[in-house]
């Protein structure tokens, strides 16, 4: 079964929400007409008696993805949604741009000394983790806008990191880290045996080496270096390890077996934590903690697997076994709002298009944007598109997708992959930020 429809009335009062089947006989009478497509909303045509809180959302905050699940007194689970998150891509574009900023000032200004009397306001993260925090609340805020939630239970957890590096790790053993009593080198020098990782070379001198290369976003953590001879490192370069190593499979296991799981996610979750409690908090509803272990018993009492947005609907605070009455999941993803870019650049920061000469030989880049006929659409926009012959790799038929560039003669999207131009098209939702899909079912 689908997730259960939103229902307001027509103050737009949040009123219980209803079966898919019941809410096509509101529509089919006439009763209700179509609020918002995502998530599905009805607004009624009439005024009704306000619906007392009694909702549940239940929230299971990932590093790249966040499940919402909203449950019953009955401890059945009636809508649920899973919220990808973009924190790595918007990470990695104010990686880029940070470098396009430094190359230009390098090219134009004269030095100037580095200033340290910067600081940070207190609570600050950076912004690829305050984007989780912020598209959280937007979720958090639009859900109870339109069901009656009474009460928000998080999961609370909190990573020890210590913990993923070394699963037996005890007592005084958490206060020495990984290089107690040695500095890197000589840990390093012991741990290789004083030889290159590479090539086995003894009694030279040997350089230390990042096996994930630091222009590839590898860390100084101690699984992450070897000790190389001059000749390997230079080799080397900032080719990646499964590159460099390509004929040598035993030297690249074992280097590898050296190297540990990236604790970056732990850490995105660790960090945003309490700010997500803190939003929480703002809404003025009850907010409860939930806990990782009672979860897991929770879906394994239930008999159900391990996705997002189940452990969202799991993470329960008493051991009660929860029923589903939805199976599909609303898949939201996290997509920006563009850039404010004048001029896109090339891989290194130079513009990336050539104006070309007027017949005056002026050298003019328009402002004007050319008429357009569908000018009411905007990239971003959820469109209905209608195919009547089948395309090169697109059978006929009618698509639901995300305009990816509104065009004069109409939208360009995006189906399976493939570019479709059409000017067949109805509109379904404005851009808000989010693309939208619904996961498989899931068969029980
Ligand atoms: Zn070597």
């Amino acid at each position: 079964m689908n997730n259960y429809v939103f229902i307001i009335d027509t103050n737009k009062q949040p009123l219980k929400p209803t079966t898919p089947k019941r809410a096509r006989e509101l529509m089919s009478k006439g009763k209700a007409a179509v609020f918002r497509r995502y998530p599905f909303t009805l607004i009624l045509k009439q005024e009704y008696e306000p619906t007392q809180p009694y909702l549940e959302l239940r929230l299971d905050p990932g590093s790249k993805f966040t499940g919402f699940a909203l449950v019953n007194p009955k401890n059945e689970v009636i809508w649920t949604m899973e919220l990808e998150h973009r924190g790595q891509q918007i990470s990695q574009s104010l990686t880029k741009r940070a470098g396009f900023r430094r190359s230009r000032r390098n090219r134009h200004t004269r030095y100037r000394k580095k200033r340290f009397n910067r600081s940070k306001p207190e609570g600050w993260l950076a912004p690829s983790l305050m984007h989780r925090v912020q598209t959280i609340e937007t979720w958090i805020k639009r859900i109870c806008r339109y069901t009656p939630v009474g009460t928000i239970t998080i999961e609370k957890v909190k990573f020890d990191m210590q913990k993923l590096e070394n699963p037996d790790i005890q007592e005084v053993e958490y206060q020495q880290g990984t290089l107690a009593g040695y500095t890197v080198r000589e840990a390093l020098l012991e741990h290789w045996k004083r030889k290159c990782a590479y090539c086995g070379v003894e009694n030279v001198p040997l350089q230390i080496e990042h096996i994930k290369p630091k222009s590839k976003g590898g860390s100084n953590r101690f699984s992450n270096l070897t000790l190389a001879c001059e000749c390997c490192n230079q080799t080397k370069g900032n080719q990646s390890l499964e590159d460099f190593l390509a004929n040598k499979p035993e030297v690249l296991h074992k280097i590898k077996s050296h190297c540990r799981k990236s604790l970056a996610d732990a850490a995105a979750v660790n960090a945003t934590r309490h700010k997500i409690f803190e939003i929480a908090e703002l809404t003025g509803l009850t907010i409860q903690a939930g806990n990782g272990a009672l979860a897991k018993l929770v879906r394994a009492k239930s008999n159900l697997p391990k996705t997002h947005w189940i452990d969202a609907a799991c993470n329960s605070i008493n051991e009660q076994p929860i029923k589903l009455l939805t199976y599909q999941p609303l898949i939201v993803t996290c997509k920006g709002h563009g850039n404010r870019q004048a001029i896109r650049c090339n891989a290194s920061g130079f513009p990336a298009i050539t104006i070309k000469p007027n017949k005056q030989g002026q050298k003019i880049v328009s402002t004007v944007k050319p008429k357009q006929k569908y000018h009411h659409v905007k990239a971003g926009d959820i469109v209905n598109v209608t195919l009547k012959k089948d395309r090169k790799h697109i059978k006929s038929g009618t698509y639901t997708a995300r305009v990816k560039t509104p065009t004069k003669t109409g939208v360009e999207v995006r189906i399976n992959g493939h570019r479709i131009s059409s000017n067949l098209f109805d509109f379904v939702h404005r851009h808000d930020g989010y693309d939208y899909s619904f996961a498989e079912p899931l068969s029980i």
